[in-house]
């Protein structure tokens, strides 16, 4: 075996975690594809050409133990105090039925996007929950399954604002109390699309028939809460659109931004129970009126039925979607953030409106309380009324108090030179608002017995979360089982194999999870002071250190919340640049017809021209179709985008060429990064060519999927294009592409501890192994399978793709039927239809022991044989279990009419007979669920007829 066992113990046990073969199994794999090492096996597969010089090297691999100790110690070196800084951020109690049973859970969080639906039901119900909560409690009539933070949010309304309105303006307003980041994303979403952002007063500024839109934060950043109703009649006169970014913990108590008009309202879902996390992960939410769904962004639920008849959940208007629009996308939104979506609708079924309710209350009379104390001593706040923020004037004081606060364990927001802002909420308590006293020289008790102080014209008197799973019995027994129940409906990692190609459904090491919810790295607002901060500073260094060297670049941002993401800060980095250099004209980008649909989707939202490049027969791009469009473009050219290995699953020999050319023209090189669990350790994206590149951190290094997010989307980028990345307003810079500065960094002990308990060489042993999983399952589905693409050793690198086209001529089984017969055998179905019409691609992942693989392999196996059934007439050619797939526990009770057997249909190679999957429906009807969009909580009978 190449890959020799030191005598150091931890190296050895961190290969045994998360590499699934033993070096037996990997010996007998090795025998079955013909070669004598997993080295002679990379050599075939990756040309020598791209193989980088220096073997990763950051000095031996730690045990969990060790590394756990390691993430403890950097972890001490953040300091939680007690926020008060607000801003879109808020202290918050996760239920620990919550905590535990969902976002410690790897039936949760292991979970992929539900493009499945059948074996997805649970996750759907909980993020139709949370549709059907931000539905309510903003009033209006649909809300999607997530965006990715408040401020991308803002600027995703923005452009469903400009796609939907009649005005013919440019202009978007963006009123003064926003919060900074979110006018500062907008204003970075604007600017390469050409149109102009006016921030001002709405009440005295905004002029409706010069804008396409405007957008109010309620409350506003400094607490103010406004009827904003006059405004948006004046908007709506003009044909313009409202937006409103809304805290939907205030709307328990606040007129609601549907009841004032408004056509958007979006915002962070954060203090529904999710962790600070020092800026995320976090849900945002989108909502909108029944006319504008068709232009919604991100991901929606819906309800349909199945073959039978019985309702079930979809994503539903998938047709907006990048992986089907691309470039005409309504948003290139990939990973969203459905975890934590998820968390924050438990939130709201275990409070219930009367809860949620109590608790705003609460937060409102902590508000009230401190604020009567202020003014009682003499201070001034500034606003009449509020819900749980205000700013008090403190003339020459503002350092003073702040510092005698920060001495009591409390941080203060400073509001320019002279005023202090505070936020109050869940966890706060009296002890800390008698401490806020102190800062502020003042000597009293709590109460919480000041009177409102809430705008009388706008309380709410509509009601919210009337259905019936907002109400049900609280206890934690009741919880518990819910929660259990809906994970049950859900294949997710933890009980099988996902072998998704291109989404590196890989291992998510319990060890690397752990630290997620310390203390230390959970309760952290991002705009703490960076002092307070040290230890995410450090770890985002280090981590930074190591990704530099993995790729080959020079500086990571960790801004991008998602690969997508990741994809718009690199494009507009090399827009910055080309603009510095005095090429502003170059607005082409040159990106193959095989492209993940983000990558147009992205490069549509930069500005740019999607000129697509054709795929050679042998799936490489096209060189010679590439030359001819870089030099037709040669003034123009600003980028290409490419993904390497190909999304075909092979690293092509000419991918030095793609990007030597793209640099003849004046371009600039975009290497998608998804596909870097084939680089690690053997090459590197910054070596052959890319300029910058997105790694997706919720594939390669072991952030997990989470049901659709989180995700984290960091570039790396040349030099040259360092000063062009992202800044931030918390860093006194611009030009964000996320509400917080380092976008999600609570997620980031994850992939650090990876790359901690592996080391260099356990990671490069893990893409070696990435690639043995994926050529093993290549070879042995030989002669039942076409593989679509190989090189010219006939080797893959990490993923391939299985043509079961010819099914379709020769039984008429569609790739749904192979795709839906898996769920019998206990699978996800691999990637469907991408890059391929009609195929799948299947991406095994190193962490996948031989014995998975086998069960992956018999189960597609014995498809081909039962497809060879149906085209020798001994299975119906439509009454099969292909087409009837997947069958349910109800199938196997009714009364069994089928001309196969009970056996054949429920139990096909690969199904386990005790731990055996049951999906919880029959196949989804896709057509059904698209001509009658629902995306709220259906009624409660239906949910009595599931649980019987
Ligand atoms: C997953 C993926 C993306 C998008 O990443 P998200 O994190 O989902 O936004 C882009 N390109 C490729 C090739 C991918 O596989």
């Amino acid at each position: 075996m190449p890959y020799t066992p030191t005598d150091y113990a931890p190296y050895d046990f961190a290969n045994r975690r998360h590499i699934g073969p033993s070096e037996a199994e990997m010996a007998e794999m090795l025998a079955t594809l013909g070669v004598s090492s997993l080295d002679e096996l990379i050599a075939q597969a990756v040309p020598q050409g791209i193989r980088q010089a220096e073997p990763l090297d950051f000095g031996p691999a730690k045990s969990e133990q060790r590394a756990l100790a390691t993430m403890r110690d950097v972890s001490k070196k953040n300091q939680v105090l007690v926020s008060m800084l607000g801003q879109g951020y808020h202290g918050t109690v996760t239920p620990p039925v919550i905590q535990r049973n969902i976002f410690e859970n790897p039936a949760w969080y292991t979970a992929y996007t539900p493009y499945q639906p059948e074996i997805s039901q649970g996750r759907l119900e909980a993020l139709l929950n949370f549709q059907t909560m931000v539905a309510d409690l903003t009033a209006l009539d649909v809300a999607n399954a997530s965006l990715l933070d408040e401020a991308t949010a803002a600027a995703e309304a923005m452009a469903l604002a400009q796609r939907s309105s009649k005005s013919k303006s440019t202009t978007f307003f963006v009123d003064h109390h926003c919060h900074a980041q979110v006018i500062d994303v907008v204003k970075t979403r604007a600017e390469p699309l050409g149109w102009t952002i006016q921030v001002g007063n709405p009440f005295t500024d905004l002029n409706a028939q010069e804008v396409f839109g405007a957008l109010f934060q309620y409350p506003g950043t400094y607490g103010d809460c406004h009827d904003f109703t006059d405004v948006i009649t004046a908007l709506h006169e003009a044909k313009a659109l409202a937006v409103m970014s809304a805290d939907l913990m205030a709307l328990t108590m606040l007129k609601a931004p549907g009841e004032m008009g408004a056509d958007i309202a979006i915002g962070n879902t954060q203090r529904f129970g999710v962790p600070l996390g020092a800026g995320g992960p976090h849900a945002a939410y989108m909502a909108c009126t029944d006319k504008l769904k068709r232009s919604l962004p991100g991901r929606l639920v819906g309800v349909s039925i199945d073959s039978h008849g019985h309702r079930a959940y979809r994503l539903t208007l998938q047709t907006r979607e990048q992986h089907i629009r691309r470039e005409k996308a309504t948003s290139n939104v990939c990973t969203a953030q459905a975890l934590l979506a998820v968390m924050a609708s438990m939130y709201a079924v275990f409070h219930g409106p009367e809860g949620l309710r109590a608790i705003a209350q609460k937060i409102h009379l902590k508000a009230t309380d401190l604020a009567a104390g202020l003014e009682d001593a003499g201070y001034t706040i500034d606003q009449d009324s509020f819900f749980d923020t205000f700013t008090v004037e403190v003339g020459h004081m503002q350092g003073l108090i702040i510092r005698a606060a920060l001495a009591e364990g409390i941080n203060l927001r400073a509001v320019g030179a002279d005023h202090i802002g505070i936020t109050l909420d869940e966890k706060i308590t009296r002890a800390n608002i008698e401490a806020v006293w102190r800062a502020f020289g003042i000597a009293r008790t709590a109460t919480y017995a000041a009177p409102y102080r809430l705008p009388e014209a706008l309380i709410r008197t509509s009601d919210y979360l009337t259905h019936p799973v907002f109400h049900m019995n609280r206890a934690e027994a009741e919880m518990t089982r819910y929660i259990r129940r809906l994970a049950d409906r859900d294949l997710a990692l933890d009980r099988a194999m996902i072998p998704l190609g291109s989404c590196t459904m890989k291992l998510n090491a319990t060890a690397e999870m752990m630290p997620v919810t310390w203390p230390e790295f959970s309760d952290i607002h991002p705009f703490a002071p960076m002092d307070q901060q040290q230890g995410y500073a450090e770890l985002v260094a280090d981590l930074s250190a190591k990704l530099c060297d993995v790729t080959g670049y020079d500086a990571i941002s960790m801004q991008p919340n998602s690969g997508a993401q990741g994809e718009y800060a690199g494009l507009l980095s090399i827009r910055r640049y080309h603009i510095a250099n005095g090429d502003a004209g170059r607005d082409i980008c040159l990106i193959p017809t095989s492209a993940h649909g983000t990558n147009p989707a992205s490069a549509q939202m930069v500005g740019y021209k999607v000129v697509p490049v054709a795929v050679a027969e042998n799936g490489d791009i096209d060189l010679e179709d590439f030359r001819a469009k870089a030099e037709k473009y040669s003034d123009t050219l600003a980028a290409c985008m490419i993904t390497y290995p190909s999304t075909h699953g092979v690293f092509e020999e000419t991918v030095r060429e793609v990007c030597d050319i793209t640099h003849e023209f004046g371009g600039q090189v975009y290497i998608d990064g998804a596909n870097m669990n084939a680089m690690v350790g053997i090459a590197r994206p910054g070596d052959v060519g890319g300029d910058v590149s997105h790694l997706n951190l919720h594939k390669t290094f072991c952030i997990p999927h989470g049901g659709g997010g989180p995700g984290m989307g960091p570039i790396g980028v040349k030099a040259h294009l360092e000063p062009h990345l992202p800044g931030h307003v918390a860093q006194g810079t611009s030009g964000a592409v996320s509400a917080a500065p380092w976008g999600s960094p609570s997620l980031l002990p994850i992939s650090w501890g990876y790359i901690l308990m592996m080391g260099g060489e356990g990671l490069t042993q893990a893409t070696k192994v990435a690639i043995l999983n994926a050529n093993y399952i290549a070879k042995r589905l030989e002669g039942a399978y076409d593989i679509l693409y190989s090189n010219k050793n006939g080797r893959i690198a990490h993923e391939c793709i299985v043509d079961t086209r010819p099914l379709k001529d020769s039984a008429h089984v569609s790739v749904d039927d192979v795709a839906k017969r898996l769920i019998d055998s206990g699978f996800h179905a691999p990637t469907m239809s991408w890059p391929v019409a009609g195929t799948l691609m299947v991406e095994p992942t190193e962490s996948e022991p031989k014995a998975e693989l086998d069960r992956f392999i018999a189960a597609m196996l014995s498809i081909r044989a039962e497809a060879r059934d149906i085209e020798e007439g001994r299975l119906d050619p439509e009454n099969n279990p292909l087409r009837n797939a997947p069958h349910t526990m109800e199938d196997l009770v009714s009364d069994w009419d089928r001309p196969y057997s009970r056996q054949q249909g429920c139990f096909p190679p690969g199904a386990f007979r005790v731990d055996k999957y049951w999906a919880p429906v029959n196949r989804v009807d896709n057509v059904y669920g698209d001509r009658n969009v629902v995306c709220s909580c259906p009624p409660m009978e239906d949910y009595q007829e599931a649980a019987e």
